[in-house]
């Protein structure tokens, strides 16, 4: 009986054979290299570049089938292409011996987006019968580098930063930029805050807190207008009745127009001690983190029993 062995045991060894695989190259943003590393010496073997995958989501940010089915029948054609057959022998199939890396290079933060989410279903349902296992994909951006598995990630290597532009010279109007580039950037911010979506149930209320305490507000109704478009596409006057009630930006919905509901409020750090000393009350605030969204049924935009509306005028 053997036990698996994994091809790789951390960041360290990750990151020596990912730099070798984009030596191969091209490691161009908008590019995928899919490299068969040997599990025994960590060998490059071969690397094979398709373009970058852009993933067709729907409402609900879940994976269009029939891309999935595209691009398995891609990866196993290519798979069949680069690695032997994998044998039998009449009673016994015979060893695993290369292991398929797939590395998407592509602009934005390195950490995972439905790109590689995407290609990790890919390769799943690819079916192709060679000795080499599949499924580890990895971002490599100009920011560094991350896997799906969330412990193993790195600032080496990474893509080339564009160049800076220089301080005095005027940066060229958006609008004439070239539209494909726009329509690139326009997919890619769309598709990382699909992989940041609302979770099943959860309220509008307690998303926008979520996503606000980890991303910040950035002066618009970012992540409500978000929740609305995945969750509740027909509630457009959304915007309107927030404005009603003070929240015309993420962060002003709970200045101006909802609070946790007094029962869940705890006493502020620190603040213990000093209150031991006299009759007041502890000081209290909201938990970090909230306390769980008690849920809302789908397509709803109310908030969950977690919160009350504040009236002020
Ligand atoms: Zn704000
Ligand atoms: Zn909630």
């Amino acid at each position: 009986m053997t036990t698996f062995k994994e091809t790789f045991t951390g960041s360290e060894d990750r990151a020596r054979v990912l730099t070798e695989i984009l030596r191969h190259g091209p490691a161009v943003a908008g590019t995928t290299l899919i490299a068969l590393v040997d599990r025994t010496t960590q060998a490059v073997l071969a690397v094979r570049s398709m373009p970058a995958p852009v993933p067709i989501l729907d409402d609900e940010s879940y994976f269009d089938e029939d891309q999935i089915l595209q691009l398995s029948r891609a990866l196993c054609a290519l798979a069949d292409e680069t690695a032997p057959v994998r044998t039998w022998n009449g009673n016994r199939w015979g060893e695993i011996t290369g292991e398929f890396i797939t590395v998407v290079c592509r602009e934005g933060p390195a950490r995972m987006s439905p790109i590689e989410a995407l290609l990790f279903y890919g390769w799943r349902y690819s079916n192709h019968n060679t000795a080499a296992l599949h499924g580890d994909v990895y971002a490599v951006t100009p920011h560094g580098w991350a896997n799906l598995s969330p412990e193993y990630s790195g600032a080496l290597p990474a893509l080339p930063a564009l160049p800076e532009m220089p301080e005095l010279v005027e940066r060229p109007d958006p609008a004439s930029a070239a539209p494909e580039v726009l329509e690139a950037e326009r997919v890619l911010a769309d598709a990382s805050l699909a992989l940041l979506g609302p979770e099943p149930r959860e309220c509008l209320l307690c998303y926008v807190h979520r996503m606000m305490m980890e991303f910040g507000c950035d002066g618009r109704l970012r992540f409500a207008a978000h929740y609305r478009d995945a969750r509740a596409p027909r509630a457009t006057a959304l915007e309107r009745r927030l404005g009603t009630a003070g929240g015309y930006c993420d962060c002003e919905i709970f200045l101006n127009g909802y609070e946790l509901r007094q029962a869940y409020w705890v006493p502020e750090m620190g603040s213990q001690q000093e209150d031991l000393d006299d009759d007041d009350d502890p000081e209290l605030t909201w938990p970090t983190p909230l306390p769980r969204c008690t849920g809302v049924r789908g397509g709803s935009t109310q908030p969950c029993r977690l919160w009350d509306r504040l009236y002020r005028w």
